[in-house]
């Protein structure tokens, strides 16, 4: 296919292209032979000036192009470099100061996809030759588009109130902006507040995180919504409209003050149902607040388990207990729509079930525990008030800690917890304080890299506890001398010394790994982000962009996008929160414009690009039975374009001339000629 007319113009315009291609150091130079491909690009019809330079990215290279395109009259520019990915916006910028439209500029990447993909400089010089002459070809056909700016809802929907979304919601309310905060469970807090210690300075969890949780509640700028869910987000990038379900407490939470005399009034005298918060350890009644220092300090009724709610039959003791008339039993769910302009994800992992790895033992023997239970056993407001006992009531003279349940398994799950080796550190030096018991840890890899960490592990075997390398094989009640009878025994091979070891202890304590939480895809689906292959949030990318999603305005957190403990929640929180506070005082953001539209004359209304988008970004009109795409929620992924029956969707920068010429300049190099073809003219 020819690409021009008889004289070289296309639609009047006579293409004049600057041609530039970059060393990359050694990086595209030492596979590709840069003189050679300049040379040929020379050649091609329309090309005007074609250069090599050591680095295109640096400034004098940048400067080279505006020179050209200033003296020479260029209007259309192709650098063969890198990726797109990283130097696409810095061309356009350079282009656009010159004066030309950022969108006749084209990048070809001759590094990821050629220089660094073989051995052979023949081959890769014959490659990038093929891709520069696409390149040029393509570009005789770019026209000049504008971005569109939208302007930025300043206020922030924030997702999960654990260590992270607090963290989150302070950093954003302090800098002035309104923060919605939702937390499914009835108080903030998440995992830490279970907590008694943290490692590796052992300081009270509840000493750093209650202040922190009480200004969240008292904050000007932060609305908080316990025992709330997001039911459903639309919109895009600075204007999402977010609906959220507040579950029904059975107390008016304005009017409640946390007396707890409606709970000391119930007609339960004793508590009944397992206290979700101790993990079951022990037991609450049916109107109950989950733990001493819950934010905010409301009641609330389990429906479940009121005797009012099953039977109608209470004497309903605690309204009349309640001088402030807070209880309302026919309370409902409550419904709020806000408008935000980004959003935090900080729902945070749940732990591995030990019963999925039975060798363990765990619910089968009494005294085999997880870590999250000892978290609450060794916690003075925990169900035993901090003792650590046996559940024959003994103290334990030895307890085994099991590294490594549920991760590095190929068996459950491949990744490490990250956490795991330094909690059980601390449950050991917790346990032995508590106890003064033997304690063995038995670990695979000792796995303690952080500020403080590998001087938490020398104290803790200066503090003489036992470490024994090997994954455990089982735990079994099988005594094979008197002494063992009543004990729990732990078989291992130790690979220190390379012998099978059985060991009996009194308890032991299952380190169960993290994991990424039962809703993880649901809450992916709504808010249109990506998980890995593990099922954790997934980043934009590892090390350039940590906390954004592949969604614009949606950012992650905290033990939602993997394993990690409270400083790098935090960190990452903090990091969140600035992305978010970056594009709300930018006040607005510009859009790509590689978006599809509709032909609407084309269009048959069939709809089968509105499932299809993955964007949500396609919506019918009723009126005019035509579909609409939304350019702001448009991401150009070309899906519906490719599906479209009538050819109706076209896309910027991806017109069927731009890409079937590209098309033509590859199969050039084969020989090949594409037909002359008919192009859909918007
Ligand atoms: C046994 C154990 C001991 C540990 N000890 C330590 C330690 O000593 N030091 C340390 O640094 N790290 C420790 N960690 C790691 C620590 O728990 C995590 O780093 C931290 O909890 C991560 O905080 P987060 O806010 O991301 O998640 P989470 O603490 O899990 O909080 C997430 C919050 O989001 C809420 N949520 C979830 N889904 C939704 C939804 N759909 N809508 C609304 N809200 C939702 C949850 O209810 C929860 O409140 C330990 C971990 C374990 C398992």
């Amino acid at each position: 296919m020819s690409n021009t007319n008889g004289n070289g113009t296309i639609k009047g315009i006579t293409p004049r292209i600057g041609f530039y291609i970059c060393h990359c150091g050694h990086n595209i130079a030492a596979m590709v032979d840069v003189e050679k491909v300049q040379k040929f690009v020379a050649s091609l019809p329309g090309v005007v000036v074609s250069r090599d330079y050591k680095y295109m990215c640096s400034d004098p290279g940048q400067e080279l192009v505006q020179k050209d395109i200033k003296e020479l009259k260029l209007n259309r520019i192709v650098v063969a470099s890198c990726s797109p990915l990283l130097h696409e916006h810095t061309f356009r910028r350079a282009v656009e100061k010159a004066g030309l439209n950022p969108f006749f500029f084209h990048m070809v990447n001759i590094r990821e996809n050629v220089s660094w993909v073989t051995d052979n400089r023949e081959q890769a010089t014959a490659k990038a030759n093929a891709l520069a002459r696409a390149a040029i070809q393509r570009v005789f056909f770019h026209k000049s588009l504008e971005t569109k700016k939208v302007p930025i809802n300043p206020d922030v929907l924030i997702v999960g109130g654990g260590i992270a979304g607090i963290h989150a919601a302070l950093t954003i309310a302090n800098a002035g902006k309104h923060v919605y905060l939702v937390e499914r469970e009835p108080t903030i807090g998440g995992h830490m507040a279970m907590f008694d210690k943290t490692f590796p300075t052992l300081d009270c969890a509840a000493c750093i995180l209650t202040p922190k949780m009480s200004s969240v509640k008292n904050h000007p700028n932060i609305t908080l919504w316990t025992y709330s869910e997001v039911e459903k987000v639309e919109g895009f990038v600075g204007n999402y409209k977010v609906n959220i379900k507040r579950k029904p407490r059975y107390v008016i939470e304005e009017l409640c003050v946390g007396c707890m005399d409606c709970i000391d009034a119930c007609i339960y005298k004793e508590a009944k149902y397992p206290d979700e918060f101790n993990q079951g350890l022990s037991k609450r009644k049916p109107i109950y607040i989950p733990f001493p220092q819950a934010t905010p300090q409301v009641v609330l009724f389990d429906p479940e388990t009121c005797i009012d709610f099953k039977s109608h039959r209470c004497k309903k003791t605690c309204i009349e207990a309640c001088d402030r008339k807070a209880i309302d039993l026919k309370q409902v769910p409550e419904y709020k729509e806000i408008n935000v302009g980004t959003v935090i994800l900080a729902t945070g992992f749940k732990t591995y079930d030990a019963e999925k790895s039975p060798q363990y033992g765990y619910k089968k023997f009494p005294n085999v525990f997880t870590s999250l239970e000892i978290e609450r056993i060794v916690n003075a407001s925990g169900p035993t008030n901090g003792e650590v006992l046996t559940k024959e009531g003994n103290i334990p003279k030895s307890v085994g800690i099991i590294h490594c349940v549920g991760s590095r398994d190929e068996k459950a799950h491949k990744w490490c917890s990250r956490v795991c080796c330094m909690y059980s550190l601390k449950l050991a030096h917790l346990i032995k304080e508590h106890t003064g018991a033997e304690v063995y840890n038995f670990y695979i890899d000792m796995r303690t890299p952080g500020k403080g960490y590998e001087e938490f592990y020398d104290k803790l075997m200066n503090e003489g506890v036992h470490f024994v390398r090997g994954r455990v094989a089982e735990v079994t009640d099988w005594a094979l001398i008197p002494e063992e009878e009543h004990k729990l025994t732990i078989r291992v091979e130790d690979t220190l010394i390379g012998v099978v070891r059985r060991i009996p202890v009194d308890m032991v304590v299952l380190a169960v790994g993290m994991e990424p939480r039962e809703d993880a895809q649901d809450i992916r689906r709504m808010f249109n982000i990506s998980c890995s292959t593990e099922g954790f949030f997934l980043e934009r990318h590892p090390k350039l962009a940590p906390v954004s999603t592949f969604t614009d305005g949606i950012f992650i957190a905290g033990g939602c996008q993997g394993p990690r403990d409270i400083p790098d929640s935090v960190a990452q929180a903090g990091a969140a929160a600035a992305e978010a506070l970056s594009l709300i005082s930018a006040g607005s953001i510009e859009l790509e414009p590689n978006t599809a539209s509709i032909i609407e004359s084309f269009c048959s209304g069939c709809k089968s690009c509105i499932p299809l988008c993955p964007y949500s970004a396609i919506s019918f009109n009723e009126g005019t039975k035509k579909a609409v795409i939304n350019e702001a929620l448009c991401k150009g992924c070309g899906t519906c374009v490719a599906a479209c029956p009538s050819g109706s969707i076209i896309q910027n920068l991806f017109e069927d001339e731009q890409i079937f010429s590209e098309i033509d300049g590859l199969l050039k190099f084969a020989g090949i000629e594409l037909e002359e073809m008919e192009v859909v003219n918007a």
